[in-house]
C-alpha cells in the first residue's frame, strides 16, 4: 500500500470534500489540491459497481477500508450499518492510542447519532459544526436560495478554522475534516457558478489546512502526509446516485514524505484510503 522505502510513523491529515467532480480539478481552479498532486498524485477513484454514489455508502468506504458488502451502508441513512465489525480509520486510530481529530461540517451522521451514524465512531477530538435549519436547507425551495449557500459556507469556514487551529497547536497524529458546500451547491444549482464558487472557496480551506500544518516548527520531523479525496460527482444539472462517469468518478490527492512526486497513485479505489492513513500513521 505504502510506496517502497522507509517510511516513519507519522501525521495524517485526510480532508473530505463532498461532491466534487474530477473534471473541475485543474490548476487555476482548484491551487490546493493541484500542488498536492504536484508534489504527490492526484487520481481518479473510480466508485465501484457495487456501491452507490451517495454520501453514505461512498464515505463509508473511504473510513473503512471495505465496500459496501462490508459495511452494509447503502444510502444516507447509516441504520443496520456494520460498523462495529469494521470500524473507521479515525476510531481505529485513537482506540491504539493515537491523537485523532474528526472536525465535520454541517452532516450529522458523519460524526452524531443520527441517520445511524456516527460513521466516525472515536476520536480524541470532536468538532462538529452543524449548519442552521438542515431540515430546512434540504427542502427543494430553500436548497436554491442563497441563505442555504451561505450557510454552509459558515459551517464549513467553521469548521476549517477550528481544524487549523488545533492542526497548528496541537499535532494530532490522525486527522479527519469534512467540508460540505460544494455537494450541497451541487444540489441546489447544478455545477455551474455557485458550485464553481463553492469549490473555490473550498479548495482555499483546503490550503489554509495544509498550511497550518507546515506552520508547526518541528513540522518536517512530524513526517506528515496529507490527502485530500472526495465521495462522488454530480451531474451537469446537479445530483448524484446514478453511474454516469461525472458522477461516478471520484479522485483522491496524496503527498507526503513516503510519496514521489509524480509517483504511481496509491489510491485508486475507495477501499485504499484507510489502510494508507493507518500506515502512514504508524499503525496497521
Ligand atoms: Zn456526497
Amino acid at each position: 500500500m505504502l510506496p517502497s522505502g522507509p517510511t516513519l510513523p507519522g501525521h495524517v491529515l485526510v480532508v473530505g470534500v463532498d461532491g466534487v467532480r474530477f473534471d473541475v480539478l485543474a490548476a487555476d481552479s482548484t491551487p490546493s489540491v493541484w500542488a498536492l498532486g504536484q508534489a504527490g498524485f492526484l487520481a481518479p477513484v473510480p466508485v465501484d459497481e457495487a456501491t452507490p454514489t451517495w454520501s453514505g455508502p461512498c464515505w463509508a468506504t473511504i473510513a473503512t477500508g471495505t465496500g459496501v458488502a462490508g459495511h452494509g451502508i447503502t444510502g444516507n441513512d447509516l441504520t443496520g450499518h456494520r460498523l462495529a465489525e469494521h470500524p473507521d480509520f479515525v476510531t481505529l486510530a485513537t482506540r491504539a492510542g493515537l491523537s485523532t481529530l474528526l472536525a465535520v461540517s454541517g452532516w450529522p451522521p458523519l460524526a452524531l447519532p443520527e441517520d445511524g451514524g456516527p460513521l466516525f465512531a472515536e476520536a480524541t477530538r470532536r468538532e462538529f459544526t452543524a449548519v442552521p435549519e438542515t431540515g430546512l436547507a434540504w427542502d427543494a425551495a430553500r436548497q436554491a436560495s442563497r441563505a442555504g449557500l451561505d450557510a454552509w459556507d459558515a459551517a464549513d469556514e467553521a469548521t476549517t478554522a477550528a481544524a487549523a487551529a488545533i492542526l497548528a497547536a496541537e499535532a494530532p497524529r490522525v486527522s479527519f475534516v469534512y467540508l460540505g458546500a460544494v455537494d450541497f451547491a451541487g444540489h441546489a444549482t447544478g455545477s455551474g457558478a455557485a458550485y464553481r464558487a463553492a469549490l473555490r472557496a473550498a479548495d482555499l480551506r483546503v490550503g489554509r489546512l495544509v498550511a497550518a500544518v507546515r506552520s508547526r516548527p518541528s513540522g518536517p520531523e512530524e513526517n506528515w502526509t496529507i490527502v485530500v479525496v472526495t465521495d462522488h460527482g454530480h451531474l451537469d444539472e446537479g445530483g448524484h446516485g446514478g453511474r454516469e462517469p461525472e458522477v461516478a468518478t471520484a479522485w483522491a490527492a496524496a503527498a507526503g514524505r513516503g510519496i514521489r512526486p509524480g509517483a504511481q497513485p496509491l489510491i485508486t479505489r475507495q477501499e485504499q484510503v484507510a489502510p494508507l492513513v493507518l500506515a502512514a500513521a504508524g499503525w496497521s
